[in-house]
């Protein structure tokens, strides 16, 4: 998914993914448990809403979709989410 960044905004925004770009995995939340959100893309400029979160140790991107919902990908170690993180925003991955 493809946040289209306005002119001007000053937030964080993923790019159009790259030909070979990876494909994250997103498993569908229901009931999302509470999580700390270190970082996020900007919310405004589109439709869908990105943020790194942290579950005490463990740490994962979580996507929001509007109006389809909330996925997340796999609960992993600090270094993994951070290359995660960078990729979806470079549009290295999605
Ligand atoms: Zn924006």
């Amino acid at each position: 998914m493809v946040t289209a960044q306005r002119e001007g905004c000053p937030g964080k925004h993923t790019r159009q993914p790259l030909a070979g770009a990876e494909q994250l995995t997103w498993y569908p939340l229901d009931d999302p448990d509470p999580c700390r959100v270190l970082d996020a893309t900007c919310s405004r400029c589109g439709p869908v809403l990105y943020e790194l979160v942290s579950y005490g140790g463990a740490y994962a991107i979580r996507r929001t979709t509007r109006p389809r919902g909330v996925s997340e990908t796999p609960r992993v170690r600090r270094s993994r989410v951070d290359g995660w993180w960078l990729a979806l925003l470079l549009g290295a991955a999605h």
